[in-house]
């Protein structure tokens, strides 16, 4: 079983607080301790005794552990192995363990489906919880794999936010294409290019080609299907595009009115309006609902209403309300591209304020949940002290199938009244016996509604007077009977229908050209931007690569700054260990919460000191152009400085763990990153660096990687070598 836990301390946490369990049998423990022994014999002396190696061989004897980005590499491959094998029972992880290796458990547990993904807390996304939830059930091993979620504090997750979590549409896997300066200078460096050329050349090596590729065949393919597609031939509505003209204008109104209601829902006379008893007029595609009159019998808290729908009989009920549950599982795009269009026809059949013409044998209702969105006009019928409780309370019995009538006699039908195919209580059958004689007395005669006039002069702490104008006068050009000839057409819907189809086209490929063109613009501003960056720091002059930028372009990490600091004389004087200090501000990636202060006398201070001066020289070029020294997460820390400094002396692992909390993990990911750079450096001067005449420089980076290449940092994988 895997536990996916979003934070280091609290797996590790889980882990110790079950410490009094114990999950492996005695021939399991004898395995696991001689499979720890035998990896943990490749480690040197003291680094066999560290505490998380201790604390993890205990871990695994009892039939648990813990894997994130705090563990130390090897015990990381420990522990996989031992999962593998079954051994681990119970494993703690981060979301890292469902990224790498194929480890599939019978039961993935979720501590919590919130992360927080360093800017925020906020919901899992249907990618990462797929991918880790993909890790339960184990081929050939299990039918089923098990996926549970914890719900804390009582706080059992929406059905529909979990329903989105576990079957929304996953997010591209986004690996966003970045213009680095390295890159820039190797461009140029090879020959003298054209941006356009450029941006062509280094997009072959990213997804945002193949993903432009596939928008441009896309693309193609929609203008082509635009073309082929059959012309209104109608008399009405193709000259001067009648019906074109007809659709722009009701889209417009029906735009502006689903934007107006929340505005005016704030306001709190018309917030008493949206009441309980009050009866309104809706269009609702999920419900199948066209300019409805219908009765507010609640208000939710979340801008959302419950209303009663008149329906005919039990049968019509139960068949919209499986069109209802069909129209819920249609894609998102699809859901607003037919709200759109019921919103428009609703209008059109019944006008932009008035109401569909309710049946007369009311026997029926539907309870529906709408959004205040779907609200076409309030009107001025009002039924006092509704019974809302027992409406529910009939409603909910209705749903459970044992309280439903065996079966419905036919020939009594006409004097029951149902909620689904259940006969409700003599109470709510008086009610709506009620509703329904107000429904029908409304029925004939025009049905009085606010106006936007009305509504507007109600608000008394917005003025939404500009609105409501627009929103009257909009409404007048569609209503008045010669407005928009297109609407008489005979075959108005048929035509409509096709036009519609042509409108859909011509959005797509809208979409498609807006998101090629900004891709490419984007991706030229940071070109242009880093470009400018580079000319006033001189890494490029005359369009030319100076020598300064041959040396940059062969570093991989941080490339400005680290040409700077070398040329700045800052790696003079600097033994190996302090060196060491100085590059591990680059690599390092822990943060121990506090604002480290390091005296001025002290290696520490002036080393700081010497990579904040630099640092914020080119931070003042860089906002000028509006562009960045440094990438976002690979900021500038100091706090693993001492740390490395002491393990470039030859100071045990152990040791150094004493001196800092940062998890062994993070220092030794920080020492291998500081090798690259290491490496990085002795290339670039190798070929660059003897014309700035410091030969001795790339001994001085063999130097500094050879001091810290041993011992535990270095272990060799088990993967590779067991
Ligand atoms: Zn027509």
């Amino acid at each position: 079983m895997v536990v996916f836990v979003f934070s280091r301390k609290r797996c590790d946490d889980n882990a110790q607080m079950l410490s009094s369990m114990n999950l492996t049998t005695e021939v399991e423990k004898q395995h696991v301790r001689s499979f720890f022994a035998q990896c943990i014999q490749r480690l040197k002396g003291s680094d066999k005794e560290l505490p998380q190696v201790l604390t993890m061989r205990e871990l695994c004897l009892r039939g648990f552990a813990v894997h994130h980005s705090g563990i130390l590499p090897i015990l990381k491959e420990v522990v996989e192995l031992l999962f593998q094998k079954g051994y681990v029972k119970i494993l703690f992880a981060t979301e890292t363990f469902a990224m790498g290796v194929n480890m599939p458990a019978r039961c993935v547990v979720f501590d919590s489906i919130m992360k927080h993904d360093g800017t925020e807390k906020r919901l899992l996304n249907p990618g990462e919880y797929t991918q880790m939830a993909g890790r339960a059930g184990r081929r050939g091993l299990d039918s089923t794999g098990t996926v549970v979620i914890i719900c804390k504090d009582q706080s059992v997750p929406q059905p529909d936010i979990l329903k989105n979590v576990i079957c929304g549409q996953a997010l591209r896997l986004e690996s966003k294409f970045r213009v680095t300066y390295a890159m820039i200078l190797n461009l140029l460096r090879v020959e003298q290019l054209k941006i356009e050329d450029m941006l062509q050349r280094s997009y072959v090596e990213s997804d945002s080609l193949r993903e432009s590729k596939d928008k441009r065949i896309t693309l193609k393919d929609a203008r082509q299907a635009l073309g082929a597609m059959e012309s209104i031939d109608c008399d009405t509505c193709s000259p001067n595009s009648q019906l074109r003209d007809f659709h722009d204008a009701l889209f417009n109104f029906v735009c502006r009115r689903e934007a107006i209601w929340p505005r005016l829902y704030e306001e709190n006379v018309i917030n008493k309006l949206v009441c309980s008893g009050r009866f309104i007029i809706v269009s609702n595609a999920a419900y199948q609902l066209q300019n409805e009159c219908v009765l507010l019998v609640k208000e939710l808290n979340n801008k959302t209403l419950q209303v009663l729908v008149p329906s005919k009989d039990a049968d019509e009920t139960s068949q919209k309300n499986s069109e209802t549950a069909m129209f819920a599982k249609l894609p998102k795009a699809q859901m607003s591209w037919i709200a759109e269009e019921n919103a428009m026809l609703s209008a059109t059949k019944f006008g932009t304020r008035g109401s569909s013409q309710c049946p007369s044998n009311i026997r029926s209702f539907r309870l529906c949940e709408i959004p205040l969105t779907s609200v076409v006009a309030i009107t001025k019928k009002v039924i006092k002290n509704i019974q809302s409780a027992e409406i529910f309370q009939e409603y909910n019995m209705s749903l459970i199938p044992r309280f439903r009538s065996i079966k419905i006699q036919m020939t009594k039908i006409n004097h029951k009244y149902f909620f689904r195919d259940r006969e409700v209580s003599e109470n709510v059958k008086k009610l709506i016996q009620q509703i329904s004689s107000s429904v029908s007395a409304l029925r004939n005669k025009e049905l009085e509604t606010y106006s936007w006039k009305e509504l507007g002069s109600f608000c008394q702490n917005l003025d939404l007077s500009l609105e409501t104008d627009v929103m009257d006068s909009l409404e007048n050009d569609l209503n008045i009977a010669n407005g928009f000839p297109a609407r008489h057409c005979t075959r108005f819907e048929e035509h409509f229908h096709i036009l519609r189809e042509r409108i859909k086209l011509e959005r797509r490929i809208q979409g498609l050209e807006y998101e090629l063109s900004t891709d490419a613009l984007l991706l030229g501003e940071e070109y242009n931007n880093r470009l400018k960056v580079l000319e006033a720091l001189n890494f490029v002059e005359k369009k030319m690569v100076s020598l300064k930028g041959r040396i940059a372009c062969e570093i991989h990490h941080q490339e400005l700054l680290i040409t700077e600091l070398i040329l700045d004389y800052k790696f003079h004087q600097r033994s190996p260990a302090e060196l060491a200090a100085l590059l591990s501000t680059l690599t390092c990636q822990y943060n121990c919460g506090k604002e480290l202060q390091f005296g001025s006398d002290t290696v520490f201070g002036q080393i700081s000191e010497s990579i904040k001066s630099v640092l914020t020289r080119l931070d003042a070029v860089a906002a000028k152009y509006k562009s960045q020294i440094s990438d976002i997460g690979c900021e500038i820390r100091f706090d693993l400085m001492q740390v490395v400094y002491e393990w470039a002396n030859g100071t045990p692992f152990y040791k150094i763990m004493e001196m800092t909390d940062c998890q062994e993990g993070l220092i030794v990911k920080c020492i291998q990153r500081l090798d690259e750079v290491c490496k990085d450096v002795s290339f670039s001067f190798r070929n660059a660096g003897r014309i700035v005449g410091d030969p001795a420089l790339v001994e001085k980076m063999e130097e500094v990687s050879a001091s810290i290449r041993r011992d535990i940092v270095f272990a060799a994988s088990l993967y590779t070598t067991v």
